[in-house]
C-alpha cells in the first residue's frame, strides 16, 4: 500500500467507525470526547453526527479550522496522562464513545503510546460504550468487536464495555 493509500484507509475507517459507533450507542446518555482534535476533521465529523451530544476534547494545543474548534468549557487542555485521570475524576465511568487519533507517522512509538494511555482511557467508558482507536490499544476489560463493512482491518479498532 503507497501512504496515499494507506491515509485514504484511516479516514475511510475513522468515518466508517465512528458512524457505526454512534448508532451503535444512540441510547447510552453521557458525554463524548474525542482524544486529539489535530485539524478538527474527526470532531466536525462526530458533531455533524451526535449533534446533541456534549463532545469534549483532550489536545495538548489547540490548532484546529476555525470550523472545527471546540468551545473553551469542551476543551481539557494539556497532555492526556494528565488530563484522563482529571477526567476520570469530574465524568467517572460515563462516556458514551471515546474516539482517539492520537499517533504521528512512527508505528512502533504509536503502539508505545497506546500501551501507556490504555490503562488511562479504560475506566471512563460506560456500561455498553464503545471506544474507537486508530491503533490498536491494550485493555484488560473490553472487548474488540466487528469492524463495519465499510472500515478496513488495522486501520480502526472498536472496544466496547
Ligand atoms: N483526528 C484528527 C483530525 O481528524 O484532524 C487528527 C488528530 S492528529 C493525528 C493527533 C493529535 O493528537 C495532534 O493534534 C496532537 O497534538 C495530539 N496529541 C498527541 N499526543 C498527545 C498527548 N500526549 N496529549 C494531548 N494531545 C496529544
Amino acid at each position: 500500500m503507497s501512504r496515499l493509500d494507506l491515509f485514504i484507509a484511516r479516514m475511510v475507517s475513522q468515518r466508517a467507525c465512528l458512524n457505526h459507533a454512534a448508532a451503535l450507542t444512540a441510547d447510552i446518555s453521557g458525554p463524548v470526547f474525542e482524544l486529539g482534535l489535530g485539524n478538527g476533521r474527526t470532531y466536525h465529523h462526530m458533531c455533524e453526527i451526535m449533534p446533541k451530544e456534549d463532545i469534549y476534547v483532550f489536545e495538548r494545543a489547540i490548532a484546529s479550522h476555525p470550523d472545527s474548534t471546540p468551545p473553551d468549557d469542551q476543551v481539557l487542555l494539556g497532555d492526556v496522562f494528565e488530563t484522563l485521570p482529571l477526567a476520570l475524576t469530574r465524568f467517572g465511568a460515563t462516556a458514551r464513545l471515546i474516539h482517539a487519533d492520537l499517533g504521528g507517522h512512527n508505528a512502533q512509538k504509536n503502539d508505545e503510546f497506546a500501551r501507556r494511555v490504555s490503562p488511562l482511557i479504560e475506566p471512563l467508558l460506560a456500561d455498553g460504550g464503545l471506544m474507537v482507536s486508530s491503533d490498536r490499544m491494550y485493555f484488560e476489560t473490553l472487548t474488540q468487536i466487528a469492524l463495519p463493512q465499510d472500515a478496513i482491518e488495522g486501520r480502526c479498532f472498536i472496544y466496547q464495555r
